[in-house]
């Protein structure tokens, strides 16, 4: 695997732990790479990578908006936690599952930023929104030096999650783009946000990493239950690698990713072609 400078490995004389390469993972919310790659992530980890997950709406914001608040309410959690700062440490917990690092960029969640109400969260960009243009500032330097981009495809229509792939696709256009967690598995034929280039669709093998994914996404408990329902994230997540595989036509467990080609994805021989996809 060589980067897009052509590094295929710490170049530093005397390295004494030659790395494979670095992997950034553009995750919009703290759960969200987590719940929709944790697999592949674990996957870079075993295979020497550098991992990091940079996630983009993690600031605490005092005094939040009623459906802001609401948002934290219907978690079961009261007016008076720091919701996001309890949402930061899990991540932290959870990366550290994984073998990743965790970056928390400061800008606020969209119900912070005048989304509000849940039909606003899936209706579309707001005009004017400041994160469209506050984000690529904030991520260009941690993909600066990346060998390997991950970012959603932003399945299910979140606002927060388009601009996050809008923002990716205006940076690393080599990206390859995840299948939205858990929205993917209440819409298994949802397609890309516009922006997503067309590529190749490649089933990455987390057979291997299914349990470590698990546990992982399971660090995450006070989003469990509003996303994975009675299901509960194990048996969801087992479920939807096996569908995944199934709608693939490989065998085992996987996660699909979308990219511009299946070589680039450097995962000791596991990754296997799916079929060439076009625009959405
Ligand atoms: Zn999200």
């Amino acid at each position: 695997m060589t980067g897009r400078d052509g590094r295929a490995a710490a170049t530093t004389a005397g390295d004494r732990h030659r790395i494979a390469g670095r992997a950034v993972a553009v995750s919009p919310h703290l759960d969200d790479a987590v719940f929709s790659a944790g697999g592949t992530l674990a996957a870079l980890v075993a295979a020497g990578w550098t991992v990091r997950v940079v996630t983009c709406f993690t600031a605490t914001v005092p005094d939040p908006p009623a459906f802001a608040l609401a948002c934290q309410l219907d978690k079961g959690l009261p007016a008076d936690v720091d919701y996001m700062a309890l949402r930061r440490a899990e991540d932290r917990t959870a990366c550290a599952v994984l073998g990743v690092r965790p970056v928390h960029l400061p800008l606020a969640e969209a119900p912070h930023r005048g989304y509000a109400d849940a039909d606003a969260l899936f209706a579309g960009v707001r005009r004017g929104d400041p994160a469209v243009e506050m984000l690529a500032p904030a991520l260009r330097a941690y993909l600066a030096d990346a060998d390997l981009v991950l970012a959603p495809q932003a399945l299910g229509d979140h606002v927060d999650h388009q601009i996050v792939a809008e923002t990716v696709a205006g940076i690393a256009a080599d990206a390859f783009w995840w299948r939205d967690v858990p929205y993917v598995a209440r819409r298994p034929a949802a397609t890309p946000w516009r922006c997503v280039p067309a590529g190749v669709e490649v089933a990455v093998d987390i057979a291997d990493h299914l349990v470590t994914k698990v546990d992982a996404a399971g660090r995450y408990r006070s989003q469990l239950a509003y996303q994975f329902g009675d299901a509960g994230a194990a048996v969801s997540l087992r479920d939807l690698a096996v569908a995944e595989a199934t709608r693939l036509d490989v065998a085992g467990a996987v996660e699909a990713l979308r990219g511009p080609t299946t070589d680039r994805l450097p995962l000791g021989g596991r990754s296997v072609p799916g079929a060439a996809v076009g625009p959405p």
